[in-house]
């Protein structure tokens, strides 16, 4: 059965770090509505920061450029975020999400954003063109609501 969209958000921001909280911040508040357990709601918003802290350092390294976000919400309980960025693109994918790797040692990176992403959410996809930008969407389903 398809299931239902109940919800959406549609947000653009500049790259700017100042905003990398209120993406983050902004993220809880949406999933609110789905009663989340305090992990749910540290996990979704831990993702969603290093996702669009990469749109800040790497997409848009030197420069500010706008980051768009759409959230998503179904009546299975799934989350789904978007967030998109106009910049530099990944020129080697499965490279950028390996543990570890990093093109920013200068900046002792560690390299671990994606695998945070990835481990915090059910899934985790990333298209990419070079020179083009970068599409990271995350999907989560979140527990059942409890009786108590
Ligand atoms: P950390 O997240 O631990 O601070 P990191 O950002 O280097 O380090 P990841 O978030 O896993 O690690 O990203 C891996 C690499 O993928 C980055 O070093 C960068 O080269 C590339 N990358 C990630 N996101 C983007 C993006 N939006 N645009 C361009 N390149 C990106
Ligand atoms: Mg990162």
């Amino acid at each position: 059965m398809k299931k239902i969209c109940k919800n959406t958000l549609k947000v653009q921001f500049p790259s700017l770090s100042a905003n990398e909280g209120m993406a983050r911040a902004l993220a809880g508040s949406f999933i609110m509505q789905l009663d989340p357990t305090v992990a749910e709601l540290a996990d979704i918003k831990c993702a969603v920061s290093e996702a669009v802290t990469n749109c800040t350092v790497h997409a848009y390294r030197d420069t500010v450029g706008e980051i768009y976000m759409t959230f998503k919400c179904f009546d299975d309980r799934t989350v789904k975020i978007e967030i998109k960025d106009k910049g530099c693109g990944i020129e080697d994918l499965s490279a950028a999400l390996t543990p570890l790797f990093t093109t920013d040692r200068e900046n002792e990176r560690s390299g671990m954003g994606f695998t945070v992403m990835e481990s915090f959410t059910d899934k985790m996809r990333v298209i990419s063109k070079p020179g083009r930008g970068t599409k990271v969407t995350l999907i989560k389903k979140l527990s059942p609501i409890s009786a108590t």
